[in-house]
């Protein structure tokens, strides 16, 4: 079970993501909990106002520390202390692995800023990592938070129906997934492969794999590592072609490092 807390001046931007599908399911079920804080009720003047002009000029405008200090501080007092994580496109990547190691956490705080970003001394003070969803920027950290909430839900265990599908999705072994068909077994001309029709398990598992390394390789291949396939799968690589182009690619990354 996690707990996640978004602290954000738009809470109604996140309402409808969480209340659908898996996210909706997980919280039901008690894998999840999710609570929305209004930084805009923490502002200490009667406007409400949340964010002021940047000492020494500039566009824009900046997140006061105050209110978002007292956002966190309440959160705390209610449901214990929690990492306190801000979105930021100067934070460290999000990536399937960052998602795994987030799923082990009990409790998440994500501050959404906007406009130009918080307060810096907020940031040194509050802040246990920056978390960024990739190298764009966005009008604020509403999106990003709920994107990474999605990602680490979804390896909450019990969460999804099947045990083991987040094992088998695209990165969860630096491999992109294998190519997916479901009915019609023809269609626009298009046959399903036939190992995926033989009922053979053995044949379907080899079938898959491979498909999942040609996949990489075409697409992805800064993503392979020959350290990951056991012995088996290496052989099997060989014996399809394929063990000298991930061998390479091996080789150039250590010959660039
Ligand atoms: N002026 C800031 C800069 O140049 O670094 C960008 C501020 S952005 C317009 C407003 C807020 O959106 C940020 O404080 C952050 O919370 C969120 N944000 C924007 N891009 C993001 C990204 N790629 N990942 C995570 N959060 C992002």
């Amino acid at each position: 079970m996690i707990t996640f807390d978004i602290l954000t001046i738009f809470p109604d931007l996140l309402a409808s993501p969480f209340n659908e599908g898996i996210l909706r399911r997980a919280r039901q079920d008690g894998h999840i909990d999710i609570h929305t804080t209004n930084i805009r009720d923490f502002a200490l003047d009667k406007h409400s106002m949340t964010d002021d002009r940047p000492f020494g000029g500039g566009e824009g405008m900046v997140m006061k520390p105050e209110p978002l200090a007292a956002a966190v501080e309440q959160v705390r007092n209610h449901r214990g202390a929690g990492k306190v994580i801000l979105m930021s496109p100067q934070g460290t990547m999000f990536t399937q692995e960052l998602a795994e190691k987030l799923a082990e956490e009990e409790h998440l705080i994500l501050v959404c800023g906007r406009y130009e970003g918080v307060d810096e001394r907020f940031r040194a003070t509050y802040v246990d990592e920056e978390i960024s969803i990739g190298d764009y920027i966005l009008t604020g950290g509403e999106l990003a938070a709920m994107v990474v909430i999605d990602a680490v839900t979804r390896l909450v265990p019990g969460v999804l129906g099947c045990s083991d599908s987040a094992d088998k999705d695209t990165f969860s072994r630096n491999l992109l997934k294998h190519p997916q068909y479901t009915r019609p077994r023809v269609w626009n001309e298009m046959e399903v492969p036939d190992e995926l029709l033989s009922g053979n398990h053995e044949v379907i598992e080899k079938m898959r794999f491979l498909e999942s390394v040609r996949r990489t390789l075409a697409r992805r291949p800064d993503l392979l590592k020959l350290e990951t396939f056991s012995d088996s799968e290496k052989k099997l690589l060989r014996r399809h072609g394929l063990y000298a182009a991930v061998k390479s690619l091996q080789a150039d990354s250590n010959s660039t490092v």
